[in-house]
């Protein structure tokens, strides 16, 4: 009998999956024969088929065609094998694929005929594990419209119990310790079932036949209240409880599916304040949680895409456009036009929103900057002194897991924060990778290992400037290279020697690969969109370690994966003081002012724009005079902070791109007005000049010009720059295609008037979705450079 293999696409609308299907008439083809001969067919299924209700499909499948046989999961797939009349074979063979569960991905579909040997029933066979096989594993999901209803209605046993879930949501890679996917390798395995439970999970008919998590009141995971110190509180209804200590302006540590996250009252100024000192976290936006999506309507612009994302069960933050009527205190996010939202994705948080009826902050449990804390006694201690008090459970949670941030740019789905709900979802791309591990940057720090045609990007891992993130990134490594069996033959790394991420990359033993910052950057772009270059790198990003060792970040690269050539760039500006420059704003200012136009402009203009007088600014100028400890900068992140700083927006920053956020949400998009620019070409490279630009910005504020119409007038200037060079570069005989990333596209306006403007031109664009346009997507690119320029 001939053997049969092929890939069919999967039928969840998936945004990332984007299979061709090889040969779709081959099913219909099979289906002609005499219908009534027995066959025996044998299934290997690939992608994310376990932990989302895959075996119990099969099962219900086989039952209703009236097939005999067996199921499995395994480290390589499910197997399944199925025997009866040729006609009920064919149709499960269809229906397998094009009816599977919501959340299973199939990435591919193998089967093969075999003898028939008068299989009698139809059973769930053990796991078996395959040594160095691998799975893809499913994300955490969020709480199902079914499991919600059961939660708030009085008669169903499951009635306000916070771990509420079935195999179409509920926690997955959080609590997963290895494959298989079965309970016993999860933090679930210290919980037995009760018989109630116990029958729900053996019931094919049931909604949670083999839901992993399975649980309830009596057999489950339990909430507490604990104190400041962590002492049990022992009050009866922990959720009643906690809700009236949110009333009261207090702020809880609540242990939720990746770690723990402060809650507090949103419109109470106070409790906010307070918050923030505790955090040390003077400005950066909180991301608020809203019961349900009436209530979002309340606070925010939300359109048909931003409203699909908020209910997807990835359930994300989604970045909207926050109403000024909107009575959530502005001290939550200061300063920004957008307001991070997100839904409740636990049964948990679903009883606090309705149940208080509040707006609750959700933050990481964390100081500034380190990982989120994730066990009870982790966060006992390093939570102490920030949260009044604790709502813990004792359900392990396996790996921290942040929450996404996203936000629908040009119509489309974007992720700046790449965690729960999209990893460990790896990305699929079009070639066969080495196996590879990518270090990643510093600030957002993400890893990506490869295997096959799949790149794991890691999920966010943080700010990678302390000991706590460093172990937190080294285990998650570890979790990685266990769950998906990857033993990396190399290691790519930034070139920035400081970054802890190079200097643990360069202790690990094997070949290693340095990769430019930007040329990472343009390969990440290039990769999620599945093309190859070459192309134009257009990186406009805060700060890149280049191979000049300057610190580069307005780039316009020309390259593919196995090399980049800079083709342009903007003019080096001296950092006075280096990070203090990142740190104030006003440093960069002037160091624009003074550098560009000279000392003698420099004091006339000086009384427009609010910088600290005197003997800090003689010594910032002497800093840039000398050359001492001032490097030199093409970065736009830089640029964005001294426009800013000029207007008066931000004189100094708490968190990384807050200048360049304040000056998007003050400009005025109905100005098209521009500054000048213009180009010197050096050694085959274009030099932007700036000097008009700051000249432009100075004289505008001379006249009185309001720093609305400026700022717009600054994005519409790096449009014009943008599509200049591209074109230029064009015109020489280079690609027409153009790869925008670096953090600074995070800028929505800017991004959507430079596609637009670039394509409008005749370029084709390429911009990130899947993976972070910041440092959080750039351990891709590191990879799969490593994977080419090692061939
Ligand atoms: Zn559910
Ligand atoms: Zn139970």
């Amino acid at each position: 009998m001939k053997n049969s293999v092929f890939s069919v696409p999967s039928v969840a609308k998936s945004s990332v999956m984007n299979l061709e299907l090889e040969n779709p008439a081959e099913l219909t083809k099979k289906a002609v024969g005499t219908g009534a001969e027995r066959r025996r067919r044998r299934f290997l299924l690939k992608g994310v088929v376990q932990g989302v209700g895959f075996r119990p499909f099969v099962y219900g499948l086989a039952q209703k065609n009236n097939l005999q046989g067996w199921v499995n999961n395994s480290s390589a797939g499910v197997f399944i094998e199925v025997e009866g009349k040729m006609e009920a074979v064919e149709d499960f063979t269809r229906e397998v694929s094009h009816q599977a569960p919501p959340r299973a991905r199939i990435e591919s579909l193998k089967f093969e005929d075999l003898t028939p040997v008068g299989f009698r029933s139809f059973e769930i066979r053990e796991s078996v594990e395959e040594a160095g096989k691998y799975q893809l594993i499913s994300p955490d999901i969020a709480t199902c419209e079914p499991c919600q209803q059961e939660v708030f209605n009085p008669q169903d046993r499951r009635y306000r119990y916070p771990f509420t879930n079935c195999t179409n949501c509920g926690p997955r890679f959080t609590i997963i310790q290895d494959i298989p996917y079965d309970r016993p390798k999860t933090t679930m395995a210290q919980f037995r079932m009760c018989p109630e439970c116990q029958h729900e999970y053996d019931d094919p008919t049931n909604r949670r036949f083999h839901a992993q998590p399975n649980a309830c009141s009596h057999c489950g995971p339990k909430v507490e209240l604990c104190d400041e110190q962590g002492k049990p509180l022992g009050v009866d209804d922990p959720v009643s409880s906690a809700i009236a200590l949110l009333r009261e302006g207090k702020i809880l540590a609540i242990k939720g599916l990746g770690g723990f996250l402060l809650a507090c009252n949103a419109q109470n100024p106070l409790v906010l304040e307070r918050l923030r000192q505790r955090k040390r976290r003077p400005h950066k936006p909180f991301a608020v949680m809203l019961p349900h999506l009436p209530a979002v309507q309340k606070h925010c612009w939300v359109n048909e895409g931003e409203e699909k994302l908020l209910l997807a069960p990835e359930s994300p933050i989604v970045l909207l456009h926050w109403k000024e009527s909107s009575p959530i205190s502005r001290f939550v996010a200061p300063g920004q036009k957008y307001l991070g939202v997100m839904l409740p994705y636990t049964p948990l948080h679903h009883l606090l929103l309705r149940e208080s009826g509040l707006v609750l902050i959700m933050t990481s449990g964390n100081l500034n900057e380190e990982p989120i804390a994730k066990d009870n006694e982790e966060a006992f201690s390093r939570l102490q002194g920030i949260a009044d008090a604790f709502l813990i459970h004792d359900r392990d949670i396996y790996v921290q897991y942040d929450d996404s941030v996203t936000a629908v740019v040009s119509g489309e789905n974007t992720i700046l924060r790449r965690a729960r709900g999209y990893a460990p979802f790896p990305i699929r791309l079009p070639f066969p990778l080495k196996p590879i591990l990518a270090c990643g940057a510093e600030l957002k720090n993400t890893f990506c290992l490869t295997r096959d045609q799949y790149a794991f990007l890691s999920q966010h891992i943080g700010d990678m400037e302390n000991l706590e993130t460093l172990n937190h990134f080294q285990r998650t490594i570890g979790i990685y290279q266990k769950l998906f069996s990857i033993q990396p033959e190399m290691v790519a790394y930034d070139l920035h020697p400081e970054y802890l991420s190079t200097k643990y990359a360069l202790q690990l033993t094997g070949k290693k690969i340095g990769v430019q910052h930007h040329f990472a950057h343009m390969a990440s772009c290039l990769a999620e969109n599945g093309a190859e270059g070459p192309a134009i790198g257009l990186t406009f990003d805060g700060l890149g370690y280049g191979t000049d060792g300057n610190l580069w970040g307005g780039e316009f690269l020309l390259g593919n994966f196995r090399f980049f050539e800079r083709k342009a760039h903007f003019e080096y500006i001296p950092m006075p003081g280096g990070a203090a420059a990142i740190q104030h704003p006003w440093r960069m200012a002037l160091s624009y002012v003074y550098t560009l136009l000279g000392k003698e402009e420099f004091m006339k203009h000086q009384p427009l724009f609010a910088l600290p007088q005197g003997e800090k600014v003689r010594i910032i100028l002497q800093q840039i005079d000398q050359k001492f400890n001032a490097p030199l900068t093409s970065s736009c992140g830089r640029l964005f902070d001294g426009v800013s700083a000029l207007l008066g927006l931000c004189p100094s920053v708490s968190y990384e791109g807050q200048a360049a956020m304040e000056l998007e949400r003050i400009a005025n998009p109905e100005e098209d007005g521009a500054y000048d620019f213009f180009t010197e070409e050096e050694e085959g490279k274009e030099i932007i000049r700036l000097r008009p630009l700051i000249a432009g910005v100075l004289k505008d504020l001379g006249k009185g010009i309001e720093p609305s119409v400026i700022a717009a007038k600054f994005h519409n200037t790096l449009v014009n720059i943008g599509v200049a060079i591209c074109q230029k570069i064009g015109e020489r005989g280079g690609p027409k295609k153009v790869a925008l990333s670096g953090g600074v596209f995070q800028n929505r306006l800017l991004t959507e008037r430079m596609r637009a403007a670039m394509e409008k031109s005749g370029l084709e664009v390429l911009t990130h979705r899947l993976v972070p346009c910041n440092d959080g997507g750039l351990a891709l690119g590191q990879a799969v450079i490593a994977n080419f320029v090692a061939q």
